[in-house]
């Protein structure tokens, strides 16, 4: 509202004009103290007296309550002009109730579960104090090496996008200044997925075209759905570091898309921009601040150079009037200045952590987020009467389950698979577990993996190394398994396998356990294998060995339930896969959504002399993206459509009808991809531009509807501009990417009045 934004407007102005030049270079400096959640290599000194000094604008990496009410304390009554500081947090995938990783999240394809794991979210951490979370991470990652793909929902732009939105949605609520939201922080921005090789900070070097099309909706869907700030990248692109990307944080970001919050560095992004190799600090933050980013995270660069520059005439004072505006506004916007303890108490916090409603909302995230890979036989459901021989050495583990950046889960909320299974036992039903290995034996991976692991608590260790020699240990499954009528294995990546700084050039479960799983498939009994972790894997082995695979991902919480849960029929797994799982390392990157090539293989075919192919491996992926089994079958009609020859801006409808033909109850997630085979640039073989996931009984039939209009048609032409082109489309609607019903449509353009001179449109 105008008038509201005049007030805030008039608010801080009065403030600023009050304000010192240091005082406003404060309001620009993020800091984290140390000592309690460290997501970093450096932590700032000294800021408690910076904070009296008016020198702190935002904090994070805060342990408690008490400690947020203590500094608050001191920013309000002890500077100044007591300024509130924002308190901010890496709130990824929930707060203390922890929700499955988002990668994991985004299998569900159920957005309003979506969002309601973020609202959940700014619930707990609101009530610790924080106003602020660096989330959503919407990277589109096609590169599974990268650990980071945990973090985010996937490869597909379309489906990013539905995430971003619903995400922001969840955290802000409808409006701000209540108590309960967190501001979002949209990351990283821009392309940081596309790190060359998957190594993580590595170089990004992409067509603009690629670039908008595949890897900017994403950010952009954050920002139209009102997400308040925005975290550059600490990759360059194309040789200009993220931080200091003009192009992408002023004339893209405000200028297109008509940002109007703020932009925060990541962690000592500024400072690492002398080791990209463009300057040295003075020089970097400078070119940082007019880029337009105007928090620096933990590196104080603005802090430390920003004076000298303005005096040398290299920034002007308006630039850091900007960033200070645009920071105060955020902390208007949230009510900060009217009262920054609205809501704040020790029993309100107490009252929501973990409580049953956020759990019940984490069991059923940790359901939906589970998919089937492979169910042979129909070996799934297993019988609670059944004696089942539990192996893996994540069968009986609680801190992996939490995932990467689960900064304020705690491993004791975490329901194991070993309980979810004994509290569903009937009758005859036993347990014989048997952990049957280490994550890995490999121990200086042991020592990365434990990075964050608290040396004098081994309770709180992702990777530990058991007394018994590996024989023994696999001895001991093995009888286990001999024992039994089925074969449970939970196996996978511990999690500081996936998240920050944990690329990998290998995706096999590491080689203790395929040597357990080796061993217990020599038994000969059903083997089921449940997988977690952050990223896909490479699973040729256990494709071919199991009888039935539910990959898991790192659940959070509820992941024991849910699994056992699924495992028994209790529920039906309905999850489908955001990203593509390649056959080895060597197909990476292999995503759905390629380009034809001019020598493409036939389909069916896995080599021909003379097209594009390997000698040694098929193009295609061992799992597609939009892949997941279910205990049922759904039937899918061929596509009907209202009309077949459309003009201009009509509406397609695309429909069929989905019959449940099996005999369990389940979800299905309807996807709608289009192909436009002829056009003035190659375009990818389909693009994702729907989805339903629909409820059926068994024997009930529904028809789903897509509508489609020119806007699903558009793609960023040769001149950068976003517009669509006459001709052929075909509509296919299906069960993945692979799996789908094609009909084709003819649709024109209407006949051009007269000639318009058009600008670029770049969105
Ligand atoms: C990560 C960010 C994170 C920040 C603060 C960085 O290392 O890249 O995603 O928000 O740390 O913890």
């Amino acid at each position: 509202m105008p008038s509201q934004r005049k007030k805030m407007e008039k608010f801080v102005s009065g403030l600023m004009a009050r304000m010192t030049l240091e005082e406003k270079i404060g309001q620009l400096n993020l800091v984290t103290p140390g000592g309690a959640s460290v997501t970093g290599a450096v932590v700032n000194e000294g800021v408690e007296e910076k904070i009296h000094n008016g020198l702190v604008g935002g904090m994070f990496g805060v342990g408690s309550l008490a400690d947020v009410i203590k500094i608050q304390d001191l920013a309000v009554h002890g500077s100044r002009l007591g300024i509130p500081i924002l308190f901010g947090s890496d709130v990824i995938h929930g707060y203390r109730t922890t929700f499955p990783v988002p990668l994991g999240l985004s299998c569900s394809w159920n957005m309003e579960l979506i969002e309601k794991t973020a609202r959940i979210a700014a619930v707990e951490a609101s009530a610790a104090g924080l106003r602020w979370t660096f989330s959503p991470m919407v990277d589109i990652a096609r590169d599974p090496r990268w650990g980071r793909v945990a973090e985010g929902g996937g490869e597909d732009p379309f489906l990013g996008s539905r995430i971003a939105e619903s995400m922001v949605r969840g955290y802000q609520g409808d409006d701000l200044s209540q108590p309960d939201t967190l501001l979002a922080c949209v990351k990283h921005f821009a392309l940081y997925g596309a790190a060359e090789g998957g190594r993580e900070y590595n170089t990004v070097d992409m067509s603009p075209i690629r670039m908008h099309e595949s890897y900017l909706p994403p950010y952009k869907a954050a920002i139209d759905a009102g997400c308040g700030t925005l975290m550059a990248a600490f990759n360059d692109v194309n040789g200009v570091p993220a931080t200091a990307d003009r192009s992408m944080l002023t004339d893209l970001l405000r200028g297109k898309w008509g940002f109007d919050g703020f932009v925060v560095t990541d962690y000592t992004a500024i400072n690492e921009m002398t080791a990209h190799g463009v300057g040295d600090l003075q020089t970097v933050s400078a070119r940082a601040l007019k880029a337009g980013t105007d928090m620096d995270m933990v590196g104080e660069g603005f802090l430390t150079t920003l004076q000298k520059s303005l005096a040398e005439g290299k920034i002007r004072k308006s630039d850091i009037d900007a960033a200070c505006r645009r920071v105060l506004e955020a902390k208007y916007k949230l009510g900060l200045f009217d009262d920054p303890f609205r809501g704040l108490s020790e029993e309100h916090a107490a009252g929501v952590q973990v409580c049953p409603e956020h759990r019940a909302a984490a069991y059923e995230a940790a359901t939906e987020s589970c998919v089937l890979l492979k169910n042979g036989n129909e070996t799934l459901p297993l019988k609670k009467s059944e004696k089942i021989a539990l192996i893996g050495p994540l069968a009986d583990d609680q801190v992996n389950l939490l995932g990467t950046w689960s900064i304020a889960g705690d491993r004791r909320d975490v329901v194991t698979v070993l309980d979810g299974i004994k509290r569903r036992q009937e009758g005859d039903g036993a347990v014989l577990y048997a952990r049957g290995s280490n994550i890995t034996d490999d121990p200086v991976l042991r020592d990365r993996l434990n990075v964050f692991s608290p040396k004098d608590k081994p309770e709180e260790w992702q990777v530990t190394a058991d007394p018994r020699s590996p024989d023994e240990m696999i001895a001991e499954a093995v009888a286990a398994a001999k024992d039994s009528d089925v074969v449970v294995m939970v196996v996978g990546e511990a999690k500081e396998h996936a998240g920050e700084c944990s690329s990998r050039t290998e995706l096999d479960i590491p080689e203790s356990q395929r040597k357990l799983m080796e061993a217990v498939k020599a038994t000969g009994k059903k083997l089921v294998l449940v997988v977690m972790s952050g990223r896909p894997l490479t699973l040729n082995w256990e494709e071919t060995n199991a009888d039935a695979i539910l990959f898991a991902w790192h659940g959070g919480v509820e992941a024991g339930n849910a699994i056992a849960g699924l495992l028994f029929g209790e529920r039906n797994p309905s999850g489908k896969l955001t990203m593509s799982f390649p056959r080895n390392v060597g197909q990476i990157p292999v995503y759905y959504e390629q380009k034809h090539t001019g020598r493409p293989l036939a389909e069916g075919k896995e080599y021909e002399k003379f097209k594009s192919c390997y000698i040694d491996a098929p193009n295609t992926p061992l799992f597609p993206f939009g892949y997941g089994l279910s205990y049922t079958t759904f039937d899918y009609s061929p596509v009907r459509l209202n009309k077949t020859a459309l003009r201009g801006r009509e509406t397609l409808e695309a429909s069929v009808t989905i019959t449940n033909t099996g005999k369990y109850a389940g979800a299905e997630v309807a996807q709608l991809y289009i192909t436009d085979p002829v056009a003035s640039i190659a375009r990818p073989v389909k693009s994702l531009k729907g989805f339903q996931k629909i409820f059926l009984e068994p024997g009930e039939a529904r028809e789903v509807t897509f509508e489609i209009t020119p806007e699903l048609l558009k793609f960023y032409n040769e001149k950068l501009r976003l517009d669509w082109e006459s001709g052929e489309f075909i509509i296919q609607i299906g069960t993945s990417s692979e799996q789908v019903q094609s009909a084709t449509v003819n649709w024109q353009k209407e006949a051009p009045k007269r000639q318009l001179q058009t600008q670029p449109d770049v969105h």
